[in-house]
């Protein structure tokens, strides 16, 4: 049987639409590469549209639900952060939302380590002065050196999905790991890691054994020589420990002066004009950032100094930017993908049309019965 949803998708996300429209929904996508204004979703909400795909970059708040009074039933975002949703607003209109975790977590940890080493063997520096034939000779430490990853200390900031994910990568290079998260501690992972590292170091493959622990802000901070940010955008009014600048001028001057910051987890949890100074100023030996305060990086943000330009790698919001991560039409396996079975599985009522019972809803306490 044909179903006669209508949707509007703000933007496309591949062949996951035609499997949509092979299920008789009307779908239209925004044709351009852009967001579309505000003004244009509240329209095209207005108009009478059961579903709405979002990205990041959608402001969904109380206007669009009002548009969508009595017609809009879900909106699926194609992501697993939702800061740009306002939940307690969709509580409010009763509209579930969805999102697409999981399916990125290896994608955005393995792309966060990749960027850690980028910046810690210097890697972006060093291919520019082969290309602009700077390259004059092969010195022991002219014109400079990298540091080294393996057997250093990393600190995780937020270990959930993708943080511990994060970790499993870490373990191959030998490093000890130092866990924060203030809501959610995995001691049972923590162990498993900890049964994977003896065993290395007892059938010899890394001679001075690493660890891991869980460890408080503060020691993180101090300890690490690389740390690595993997938690939600929160403000204060969100939670009793939010993330919003929990890098700031304060935080920042506890890393070492040697250590390394890592960002692929939203842009507002670093104050970007603290982390300027703190790279001018070398309390702090480098960045790599994947988010920002705004999006696209503004031509005036002051991380495009280029007094930093060597310590500072800016990535264009890219981790979980791989082929079948973004792509794939199978749930288990893209966003896409996920992202279309969240909004059908709220449109054609799976699982007993129980919306608190559906995996992919993430305000399920809206509809807890
Ligand atoms: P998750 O919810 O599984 O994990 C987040 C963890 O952060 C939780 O364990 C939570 O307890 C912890 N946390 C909350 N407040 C904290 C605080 N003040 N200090 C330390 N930890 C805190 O989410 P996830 O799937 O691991 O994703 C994490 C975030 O990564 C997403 O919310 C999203 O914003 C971001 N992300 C970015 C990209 C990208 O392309 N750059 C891709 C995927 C996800």
């Amino acid at each position: 049987m044909e179903k006669h949803f209508r949707v509007f998708a703000t933007c496309d996300i591949g062949e996951a639409i035609d499997l949509l429209r092979k299920r008789g929904y009307e779908v239209e996508v925004y044709p351009r590469p852009e967001a579309p204004p505000k003004s244009f979703i509240v329209e095209k909400v207005r108009s009478g549209i059961d579903g709405l795909i979002t990205t990041l970059r959608d402001q969904i708040d109380g206007e669009i639900f009002e548009a969508g009074k009595g017609r809009l039933k879900v909106v699926a975002q194609y992501a697993v952060g939702f800061d740009n949703i306002n939940r307690a607003d969709a509580n409010r209109y009763k509209i579930p939302f969805t999102n697409t975790a999981e399916v990125l977590t290896e994608a955005t940890a393995e792309f966060a380590f990749f960027l850690l080493g980028a910046l810690a063997r210097k890697m972006w520096t060093a291919e520019h002065l082969t290309r602009e034939n700077h390259w004059g000779y092969w010195h022991p430490y002219l014109p400079f050196l990298g540091d080294e990853v393996t057997g250093k200390t990393v600190a995780v900031i937020g270990t959930g999905r993708i943080g511990l994910a994060f970790i499993k990568k870490c373990v191959g290079f030998d490093m000890n790991v130092l866990c924060y998260d203030p809501a959610y501690q995995n001691l049972s992972f923590v162990k498993t890691i900890q049964e994977i590292l003896e065993l290395r170091h007892a059938r010899g493959l890394v001679k001075e054994m690493p660890y891991i622990k869980y460890v408080s802000f503060e020691d993180a901070l101090r300890q690490a020589d690389f740390v690595s940010v993997h938690v939600p955008l929160l403000h204060k009014n969100e939670s009793n420990t939010p993330t919003y600048h929990l890098f700031n001028d304060d935080t920042l001057r506890h890393m070492k002066p040697t250590a390394y910051l890592v960002n692929t987890s939203r842009g507002p949890v670093v104050d970007e004009v603290a982390l300027a100074r703190a790279l001018r100023e070398n309390w702090i030996a480098g960045a790599a950032l994947d988010v920002y305060e705004t999006e696209p990086l503004p031509e005036s943000s002051p991380l495009r100094d280029p007094a930093i330009a060597d310590r500072c790698r800016l990535m264009p919001h890219f981790a979980s930017a791989a082929r079948i991560t973004r792509l794939s039409t199978d749930p288990d396996k893209g966003m896409a993908g996920r992202c279309v079975q969240g909004l059908i599985d709220v449109l054609e009522g799976n699982y007993g049309s129980d919306i608190s019972k559906m995996p992919y809803v993430v305000n399920k306490e809206a509809f807890a019965k």
